[in-house]
């Protein structure tokens, strides 16, 4: 009896113990699948996950693809499919709903600053040379018609869909994964942009650290969220920057003047039901910061947790919720 029940009991746990996880870099940056379904091999899972976050990587990452044709059509309309689109369109959104600290149009400002490439050198512009990289910028200049087939940019605006691609790249393997094995379970991190496939084990919840944001040592969490499902993402300062004379530069912009935000926040986080908005609203929660504009956030379904310089946070009502198991 005792037999049948330690041979059954090591057969679940072992059963459930088979999240198969591959990390892979793409997106500029490491990302990790880790699934696990009732009907399918998680091998096969993982790797169909992988094919769309590569065929997304190739077609919206950086300036090549369709976003390098736009960033050289010279005003003119370009066709687009009905992902473009969406894409563009999601990140117009954003950009109206949070005043403009999201903006798509900051490539030439990335540009300048040697953001748009790790092998790019980074450096500090003149402020003339930001002054004409600001003319150009602006989400307004993104003129989508109305059946969205056709895009045109106007007044030289250039695009990067950095800050909100790697989350639809997410959204989109999640969803792969889902069309072949509806029981799938597990998540996918890209940099910090989680996006849930299902709960562990089916029932219980993924624990998440929020990174301490002035803490050499990687691991070391300011606070932990518990996620069922929906997805998380986090901004900061820490992720990709350079120094020089002891001043940090990193690589999220401020749209309003061209220099990286810097409004007293260092981290921010946000929960969404879409990875894509988590992603774009935490690029807009870094940007606005102290300023009210977050307190907005709810209205569009996302809830920020948002780390100040002097490490104080400030959170989204209802955010708490995600801080208990
Ligand atoms: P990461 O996860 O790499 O920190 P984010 O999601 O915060 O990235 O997006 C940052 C990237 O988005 C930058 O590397 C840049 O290409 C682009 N970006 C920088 N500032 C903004 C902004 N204010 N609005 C939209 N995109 C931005
Ligand atoms: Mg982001």
């Amino acid at each position: 009896m005792l037999a049948i029940f330690l041979i059954v009991w090591t057969f679940i746990t072992n059963n459930k113990q088979e999240y198969y996880t591959k990390t892979e870099y793409l997106l500029g940056t490491y990302v990790t699948v880790r699934v696990n379904g009732d009907n399918t091999s998680p091998v096969l899972l993982a790797n169909a996950a992988f094919k769309e976050i590569k065929r997304i990587d190739k077609k919206f990452g950086n300036n090549n693809g369709i976003i390098g044709e736009l960033n050289s059509s010279a005003g003119e309309w370009v066709e687009i499919d009905q992902e473009t689109a969406f894409l563009l369109k999601s990140a117009i959104d954003v950009a109206k709903n949070t005043g403009g600290a999201f903006d798509p149009t900051l490539y030439p400002i990335i540009r300048l600053w040697g953001f748009d490439d790790i092998n790019a050198e980074k450096r500090v512009p003149s402020s003339d040379e930001i002054e004409e990289a600001l003319m150009s910028i602006g989400y307004e200049n993104i003129e989508l018609s109305p059946e969205g087939k056709r895009v045109r940019l106007l007044n030289g605006a250039q695009i990067d869909l950095s800050g909100i691609a790697k989350g639809y790249a997410v959204d989109m393997a999640i969803k792969k994964i889902k069309s072949i094995d509806e029981s799938a379970t597990g998540f996918i991190d890209a940099g910090g942009d989680i996006g849930i496939i299902g709960p562990k084990f089916g029932s219980r919840p993924w624990v998440i650290g929020i990174r301490h944001p002035r803490s050499e040592d990687a691991d070391k969490v300011i606070d932990y969220v518990y996620m069922y499902d929906g997805a998380i993402a986090t901004s900061g300062d820490y992720e990709r920057f350079f120094e020089v004379d002891g001043v940090r530069y990193h690589h999220i912009f401020d749209p309003e003047t061209g220099y990286p935000a810097d409004n007293g926040v260092i981290s921010s986080t946000v929960i969404h039901k879409s990875a894509m908005l988590a992603d774009a609203y935490a690029t807009a929660a870094f940007v606005l910061g102290d300023s009210p504009g977050v307190t907005f956030f709810p209205r569009f379904g996302a809830l920020a947790f948002l780390v100040k310089k002097d490490l104080t946070v400030f959170k989204n009502a209802g955010f708490e919720v995600y801080l208990n198991k």
